[in-house]
């Protein structure tokens, strides 16, 4: 479950200036693909558009076949997780903050989530214990420590499909080789959509689009990409 597809999406904000112009694409269940190009090239509009924050007029997007416009807000919701460029937390604990909307959530399954957001890891550079980690305030935490709970948060909730906005480039570079394997753990096994800053960030992809002005104007794995340079 889990098929993105996208039929000659050509979308404006405003009506007037196009923002994407023809793009067509698909993610096959389970499989990663990466979003690449200049900043203001559109990405973060068709993410945007996958999870339904505006509405394409010409085109179509499908998940599983189905027009995304015919999918309620909760589904699409249930549907797919997303690890945001700048996760803003609840002023609660950091449970709380990883619990959210799960709050049937058992503790072998905050533990895994934490786990594999390896929240875990950094604990054990703390001075804290995990007991103590998870009653923190969310405000406190740094950039790279945000995102691992929104890593854990979205584990929790389990989606088919995930859409991450690698801003691994604020982080220093120990933190951000930490973020990058919790994100490709999280990422195995569903279908991925990776907006990507750097192509180095994104070897495991399976196909990259390379987007410019709103265009894909090339697309192929790392390898392919990079030969036909
Ligand atoms: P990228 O993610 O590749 O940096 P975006 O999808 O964020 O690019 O933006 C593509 C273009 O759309 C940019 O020119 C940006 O200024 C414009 N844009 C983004 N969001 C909005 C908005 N809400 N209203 C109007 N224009 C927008
Ligand atoms: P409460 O009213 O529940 O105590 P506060 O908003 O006062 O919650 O904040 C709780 C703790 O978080 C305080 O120690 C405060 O100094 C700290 N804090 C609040 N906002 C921030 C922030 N943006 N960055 C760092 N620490 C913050």
């Amino acid at each position: 479950a889990g098929a993105i597809r996208f039929d000659n999406v050509t979308f404006s904000y405003d009506g007037v200036r196009p923002i994407l112009r023809g793009v067509d694409f698909e993610v096959p269940p389970g499989h990663m693909v990466a979003l690449v190009g200049p900043s203001g090239a559109g990405k973060s509009t068709i993410s945007r558009l996958l999870y339904r924050f505006y509405d394409v007029k010409t085109g179509r997007i499908t998940i599983d076949g189905q027009d995304v416009r015919d999918v309620t807000q909760e589904s699409l919701r249930a549907a797919i997780g997303i690890v945001p460029q700048d996760t803003v937390l609840f002023n609660d604990t950091i449970e709380y903050n990883i619990r959210y909307g799960r709050v049937d959530a058992t503790d072998a399954e905050m533990r895994e989530a934490a786990r594999m957001a390896q929240i875990d890891g950094f604990i054990k550079q703390l001075p804290l214990g995990y007991k103590s980690m998870v009653g923190e305030r969310g405000l406190k935490l740094s950039g790279g420590e945000k995102q691992r709970v929104a890593i854990a948060r979205t584990i929790l909730k389990g989606p088919p499909i995930l859409i991450l906005d690698e801003a691994t480039s604020a982080l220093d570079s120990f933190t951000e080789k930490e973020i990058q394997a919790a994100l490709d753990s999280v990422a195995k096994g569903r279908t991925t959509l990776v907006i990507a800053h750097r192509l180095s960030t994104v070897i495991g992809a399976d196909t990259i689009l390379v987007l410019d002005k709103g265009r894909i104007v090339e697309r192929g794995t790392h390898a392919s990409l990079l030969e036909a340079r």
